[in-house]
C-alpha cells in the first residue's frame, strides 16, 4: 500500500538532522561553484560574486540613489519607513545557489563568507556608523525548523563592533515567506502586525542598520522600520546579500 506523502508524519529535528548528516557521508563537503573539496565556498569562487557599484531606491527599485537611500518620491509616501538599503549584489545566480544552500541544506559555515560580501558591500557604501545593528526576526516556528537566523549569524559573523541586539525586535505572527506573495499590495497586507519590541525605550534616538538574507521590495525592511520609528529610532537603514 501506498503511503500519501501529505498524511506522513512530519520528521523532527533530530531526524532532520541525522539526514543532512547522512547526505554529508553520500555528498562530502565541495565548493558549491567549482566542486573543490574540504570548502563550500573557496576563494576563486568568491572572488566571483560581482558586488552591486550603483545602489537603488529600496521600494520603487527604479531610481539609482546614492548610497541606496529612498528617492524623493517614495521617501514622502506616508507608508515609508526605511531610510535605504544596501544590496550587495542584484542578479547573481550563483549567489542565490549559494545563499539557498545556506538556508535551505542549513550549510551555517556559509555566514562567514556572505558576511565578508555584506562587509564588503558596506565599505563601497560610506554609510555613517550606526548605533545599533540589528538581524531581522524569523518566528519561532521557522526558527525551529531551520534552526539558526540566517540573518542573525551573518550579522554575528560581519562583527562591526557595534552593539548587535538581537532579542529585541521580534516577529509575532508566522507569514508566508515574501518572496511567495507576488502583489506588493498583498505584501504589505502579509506583514500587517507582524513585527514588535521587546523593549521601545531602547531603541529611542538610535540609528540602526537592519540585517536581512534576501529583500524582494524591501517591504520587510520596511515595515520592521516603521515599527522602529514608531518607538523613536532616528533612522533605519537595510543591509542585505541579494535582491530577489
Ligand atoms: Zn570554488
Ligand atoms: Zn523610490
Amino acid at each position: 500500500m501506498s503511503i500519501d506523502a501529505k498524511n506522513r508524519k512530519k520528521p523532527t529535528n533530530n531526524f532532520r538532522y541525522f539526514s543532512l548528516y547522512c547526505l554529508d557521508v553520500i555528498f562530502p563537503k565541495r565548493c558549491l561553484g567549482c566542486k573543490k573539496f574540504d570548502t563550500w565556498l573557496c576563494d576563486k569562487c568568491h572572488a566571483r560574486f560581482g558586488l552591486v557599484v550603483e545602489q537603488r531606491c529600496p521600494l520603487c527599485t527604479n531610481v539609482i540613489t546614492p548610497s541606496g537611500i529612498t528617492c524623493l518620491k517614495c521617501k514622502h509616501k506616508s507608508n515609508t519607513f526605511i531610510d535605504g538599503v544596501f544590496v550587495a549584489s542584484y542578479q547573481d545566480i550563483f549567489l542565490k545557489k549559494v545563499i539557498h544552500a545556506y538556508k535551505y541544506r542549513f550549510i551555517k559555515e556559509l555566514s562567514a563568507p556572505l558576511a565578508l560580501l555584506l562587509a564588503q558591500s558596506l565599505q563601497n557604501a560610506h554609510l555613517k556608523v550606526p548605533d545599533l545593528i540589528m538581524p531581522v526576526p524569523l518566528h519561532d516556528r521557522r526558527m525551529r525548523w531551520r534552526g539558526f537566523n540566517q540573518s542573525q549569524l551573518l550579522a554575528q559573523e560581519l562583527d562591526l563592533q557595534i552593539p548587535l541586539v538581537c532579542d529585541n525586535l521580534k516577529r509575532l505572527k508566522f507569514t508566508a515567506a515574501q518572496v511567495k506573495v507576488k502583489n506588493r499590495q498583498k505584501r504589505l497586507k502579509n506583514l500587517e502586525g507582524v513585527f514588535g519590541l521587546n523593549d521601545s525605550k531602547a531603541i529611542a534616538g538610535k540609528k540602526i542598520l537592519l540585517i536581512d538574507d534576501i529583500t524582494t521590495t524591501s517591504t520587510t525592511f520596511n515595515e520592521c522600520a516603521r515599527v522602529l520609528k514608531k518607538a523613536g529610532a532616528l533612522k533605519v537603514t537595510g543591509l542585505a546579500l541579494a535582491r530577489e
